[in-house]
């Protein structure tokens, strides 16, 4: 049986849409674009203990006291990532009523598969299914959208328009519309997840609303602040 949907807000005051890029970890409709998660230190560290393991003879003690040093690296790594996708998620699951994301079930069959795509796709999944369960606990309304041409068309006219992946700016040939083509698709996202509760575009465009001026966050501000913003947030807030 069917779980019942919980009810769409009548009218969400804090309605927001989620970008879930590869170069940028995350833009949504109110400018925060949340940077990716630098490992990089950690990665080395696991790179340099696995040469190091290489070198071992196998079996012996040397051999299995580094095998645990290398497991080590790789729970460190996993610890961090998780970490990450979990501040990420409580802070859009407190912050808003409503939270609009892409529905990675559909995009996942329409893109193709290769080695990066799947990386970042499992960090996709895994944060979409924290968000979905925290917003469930807070009462924040999880939707998730049809992907498709979130991308290319217009958030202000809805015209399509083909873009590369290398194209960072939307700039639409019919209306004229200019924004960075994270903010376009997150706002695609979020009017698209507003119809879909029944709440209509409302005067959310971005044209009325005027597109907030982008607020980059690095992700290690998530990770130590708990939150993208530079609001001032409580301890229970950011403990979880
Ligand atoms: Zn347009």
């Amino acid at each position: 049986m069917d779980r019942e949907p919980p009810e769409p807000p009548e009218n969400p005051e804090k309605c927001v849409g989620i970008d879930v890029g590869i170069l940028k970890y995350a833009h949504d409709t109110d400018g925060t674009t949340v940077g990716s998660l630098d490992l990089s230190d950690e990665r080395e560290r696991l790179e340099r203990e696995q040469r190091k393991l290489s070198r071992k003879q196998h079996g012996s003690n040397n051999y299995e006291k580094q095998r645990r040093r290398v497991a080590e690296c790789h729970a460190d790594l996993r610890r961090k990532r998780r970490d990450f996708l979990h501040k990420l998620s409580n802070y859009y699951a407190r912050e808003y009523d409503l939270v609009a994301v892409e529905d990675l079930n559909v995009k996942g069959m329409m893109e193709s598969p290769s080695n990066s795509r799947n990386t970042a796709s499992a960090a996709w999944r895994t944060f979409l299914s924290l968000l979905e369960y925290k917003c469930e606990r807070e009462g924040t309304h999880f939707v998730a959208v049809n992907p498709r041409g979130t991308t290319k068309e217009c958030a202000s006219c809805g015209v399509s328009t083909e873009k590369p992946l290398w194209v960072r700016e939307h700039s639409c040939p019919a209306c004229g519309f200019e924004a960075d083509r994270d903010a376009n698709a997150a706002w695609n996202i979020l009017s698209r997840g507003l119809e879909d509760v029944g709440v209509g575009h409302s005067e959310r465009t971005p044209v009325e609303t005027a597109l907030p001026a982008d607020t980059p966050v690095s992700a290690k501000r998530v990770v130590e602040a708990g939150s993208p913003t530079l609001k001032e947030r409580t301890a229970s807030a950011v403990s979880e």
